[in-house]
C-alpha cells in the first residue's frame, strides 16, 4: 500500500515507517523536523519537508502521490504545554488534522489511523481502561485528539471513510534493531530522563510526587513497547477495510515510578540517584489499559510486554546514541 505518514520523523512514526518497509508498504513521510529528525526516516522512505499548516503543500502531496492510506502521528503531544497554549493545541493540532483530512477525502484516500491518546481518560471509572470509559479529556491536548476522533466518526457516517483511532497509553522502549529511538528535545518522559541520569547526563531524576493512593505511593503508568504499538497500527490498517474502529492500547500492565527506576538500575547496572519531589500537575494517579479489544478482534499480542525487555530496547538506543540523532 501507499501510506502518507506525517511525523514520519519522530519517535513512534519512525518506527511506525520502520515496520511498514520492512512488511513491503511504499512510505512517504511529511515532517517539518521541529521536532522530528531527518536521520530518523527510513531510508526506503520518500521524504517531504513540509507543514500540515500549510493546506496548498498537503495538497500537493496527495495530487503527487497515490495515496491509498494516511498515518497521522505530527502534533503538538505534551499535555503540560497544552495547558500553558490551549491554541497551539485545540487550534494548531487540529486545523492541521482538518486540512489533511480534507485533502485526502478530496483524493479517496479513505483509510486513515490517528494517533490518539489515553489523556482523553481524566477520571476513569474503572481500571483497567476500556473503550466503553466516559471521554474526559485531561488537557487540551487530550481535547484535540477528541475532536479529531469525532471528525473522522462523522466523515465515516457521510463519506464511508474508514478510520483507526489508537489511545496510546505510555509508548516507550525502541527499535529492536537498534537504529530508532527516543529523541525529544526537552525531554519530559520517565524512562529516557532516568536513563540519562544512568549515562551521567543528568544528576538526578526527581519522582513526581510519592503519595498516590498507588502501593510505593508513585504514580502508575501502562508503558507498551513501541513496536508493539508499530504492529497495532499496521493490523489496523488492514482491518479498515471491515469498518472503522477505536482501540486502548497498552499492556494491561501497570509500573509505579519507583519500579521504572529500578528497573533502570539492574539493566544499567548504574546507581541512578533519585529524589522525591512535589507531584506533577495533571498527572492521575495510575492509568492503565484494557487491550482486551484489540487482543480479541485483531489478534494483537504484544511482543515484548515485560517492563525489564522494554528497558533493556531504551538502554542500547540510549547507550549507543547518547546525543540521539545528533550522533
Ligand atoms: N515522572 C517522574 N519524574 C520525571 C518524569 C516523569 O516522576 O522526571 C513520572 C510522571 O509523574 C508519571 C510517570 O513518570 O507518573 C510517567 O510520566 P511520563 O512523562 O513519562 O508520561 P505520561 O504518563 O505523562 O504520559
Amino acid at each position: 500500500m501507499k501510506i502518507l505518514v506525517t511525523g514520519g520523523a519522530g519517535y513512534i512514526g519512525s518506527i511506525v515507517t520502520e515496520e511498514l518497509i520492512q512488511q513491503g508498504d511504499e512510505v512517504i513521510v511529511f515532517d517539518n523536523l521541529y521536532y522530528g529528525h531527518r536521520a530518523a526516516v527510513h531510508p526506503q522512505a520518500a521524504f517531504i519537508e513540509g507543514q500540515l499548516s500549510d493546506r496548498a503543500a498537503v495538497k500537493a502531496v496527495f495530487d503527487a502521490h497515490n495515496i491509498e492510506a494516511v498515518m497521522h502521528f505530527a502534533s503538538y503531544t505534551l499535555v503540560g504545554e497544552s495547558m500553558e497554549q490551549p491554541f497551539m493545541y485545540i487550534g494548531d493540532n487540529v486545523t492541521n488534522g482538518l486540512n489533511l483530512l480534507q485533502e485526502a477525502v478530496a483524493h479517496s484516500a479513505r483509510r486513515f489511523i490517528l494517533s490518539s491518546t489515553a489523556n482523553l481518560f481524566d477520571d476513569p471509572e474503572r481500571m483497567p481502561i476500556d473503550e466503553q470509559e466516559r471521554i474526559v479529556p485531561g488537557s487540551p491536548y487530550g481535547e484535540s485528539k477528541n475532536i479529531l476522533e469525532r471528525m473522522l466518526y462523522w466523515l465515516d457516517r457521510v463519506y464511508g471513510f474508514r478510520y483507526a483511532a489508537l489511545r496510546y497509553f505510555n509508548a516507550a522502549g525502541a527499535s529492536p534493531s537498534g537504529e530508532r529511538g527516543e529523541d525529544h528535545d526537552p525531554e519530559t518522559h520517565l524512562i529516557p530522563l532516568t536513563l540519562q541520569v544512568a549515562l551521567g547526563q543528568r544528576e538526578r531524576l526527581t519522582i513526581f510526587g510519592d503519595d498516590y493512593p498507588t502501593q510505593d505511593g508513585t504514580c502508575v503508568r501502562d508503558y507498551i513497547h513501541v513496536t508493539d504499538l508499530a504492529q497495532a497500527h499496521i493490523l489496523a490498517l488492514r482491518a479498515l477495510d471491515e469498518g472503522s474502529r477505536t482501540y486502548n492500547l497498552g499492556n494491561g500492565q501497570g509500573f509505579s515510578v519507583k519500579e521504572v527506576i529500578g528497573t533502570c538500575r539492574e539493566v544499567t547496572g548504574r546507581p541512578i540517584l533519585a529524589e522525591i519531589g512535589p507531584r506533577r500537575s495533571g498527572d492521575p494517579a495510575t492509568l492503565i489499559a484494557s487491550s482486551e479489544k484489540i487482543r480479541r478482534e485483531l489478534g494483537w499480542k504484544p511482543k515484548y510486554p515485560d517492563l525489564r525487555t522494554i528497558i533493556e530496547h531504551a538502554w542500547e538506543w540510549h547507550r549507543t546514541h547518547p546525543h540521539g540523532y545528533g550522533d
